[in-house]
């Protein structure tokens, strides 16, 4: 592929099905051509106050939310780093919850696991009764496993864990926030966290998060909390609608422009269009699969992800040919992850996109498979 020319205009809008990074519009690119600003005057307050009535309308919490220069594994390991020093229980179905438990043993935590099956979800009673046989200082999750396609029930998990008050619980909801519903107030998880470039449809190189009370006091006295990721300091400096570091204002602009369109559609229509594209991508596996061509979604019914799907293929090693094919076609789709490389395809029906959109990428794929 040639690297030079304009790389901003082509493919059109609407044809980059990646489960992340997702396709961006135009207006939100264009945004990040503002000129700069000092990052400690007037001028970031009121563009930071702007952004936190946002931010926390699509997080629905009245609590700060956070905003890193870093990819979202940046707020994982800040998750880990300041839930403190003892055992935390690592919640496995797929490659970003293991993510998770590499996080917490790079920091030198103790880490258990408790695994179900890559496309399962995780049932609360069988966390229930790990809880029950003794003391975690927190639990990790991911909310929508984009590996996997398999949606957690975060609602139920926090349910569960709340039952145990010394306990947090840390949910990666990277490809959650902004497509699949995530109620951080009202469900009460103890830190909520995800990245710019998934269900938000912003360039890369910005995360967000929520900390709860709890996680804030925990913060305070875990001696492994470093500096860049210190919870403590984006605390204080939000305070003062500022960020610890300098931030990534051209990122930020681009936020500003997504979170007005946000704000329009509301959260509660963009869930809605979200579930819309998964079930109509489910639907379309089905009528595949009734005539004829052997394939289905990983995930079970009841516990799919409405952002991205996982596509078992007839074949065992068709997964890149598939995506080869397609991006022959113009269209991008993403492979399967990790050891379901061959065995599966991925399509990232998040962010901006539309059923309409979705449809035209369904029949290009349909006649890959056939
Ligand atoms: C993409 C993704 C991540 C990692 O995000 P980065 O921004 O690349 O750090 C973590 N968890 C989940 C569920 C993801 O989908």
């Amino acid at each position: 592929m040639a690297v030079s020319g304009d790389r901003t205009a082509s493919p059109p809008f609407g044809r980059f099905f990646l489960p992340g990074p997702t396709a961006v519009r135009r207006e939100v690119l264009e945004a990040q051509t503002a000129a700069m600003m000092g990052h400690r005057g007037p001028g970031i307050q009121a563009l930071m106050e702007e952004l936190q009535k946002g931010l926390k309308d699509v997080f629905r919490t009245e609590r700060p939310v956070f905003i890193a220069g870093a990819s979202a594994t940046g707020f994982m390991e800040a998750a880990v780093r300041n839930s403190g020093p003892g055992c935390i229980l690592a919640l496995t179905n797929g490659a970003f919850g293991e993510r998770f438990e590499a996080i917490g043993r790079a920091c030198g935590l103790d880490v258990e696991v408790l695994s179900v099956p890559w496309g399962e979800s995780q049932y609360p009673d069988r966390i229930s009764q790990r809880l029950a046989a003794r003391d975690y200082e927190a639990v990790t999750v991911v909310h929508s496993e984009t590996s996997t396609g398999a949606l957690n029930d975060i609602e139920a998990i926090a349910r569960v864990v709340r039952e145990h008050p010394g306990t947090l619980l840390l949910v990666d909801s990277v490809t959650g926030v902004g497509g699949a519903e995530m109620r951080t107030d009202a469900w009460g998880p103890d830190f909520v966290l995800t990245g710019s470039q998934k269900a938000m449809a912003l360039p890369p190189g910005m995360a967000f998060s929520v900390a709860s009370d709890a996680m804030m006091a925990r913060a305070e006295k875990a001696p492994g909390r470093g500096m860049y990721f210190d919870l403590v300091e984006y605390a204080a400096n939000m305070e003062k609608l500022q960020t610890p570091t300098t931030p990534p204002l051209s990122l930020l602009y681009a936020l500003k422009t997504q979170l007005a369109a946000i704000g329009e559609e509301t959260m509660e229509g963009r869930w809605q269009r979200h579930l819309d594209m998964a079930r109509r991508t489910w639907a379309w596996v089905d009528e595949m699969h009734g005539s004829g061509v052997d394939v289905s979604v990983l995930a079970p019914e009841g516990s799919r992800a409405p952002t991205v799907t996982c596509v078992c293929l007839p074949d065992e090693t068709g997964g890149p040919a598939v995506v080869k094919a397609m991006a022959d076609r113009g269209w991008v789709i993403g492979g399967g992850y990790g050891k379901l490389k061959g065995a599966t395809i991925r399509i990232g029906h998040m962010g901006d996109h539309t059923v309409n959109e979705l449809e035209e990428l369904l029949d290009v794929l349909g006649d890959v498979l056939r």
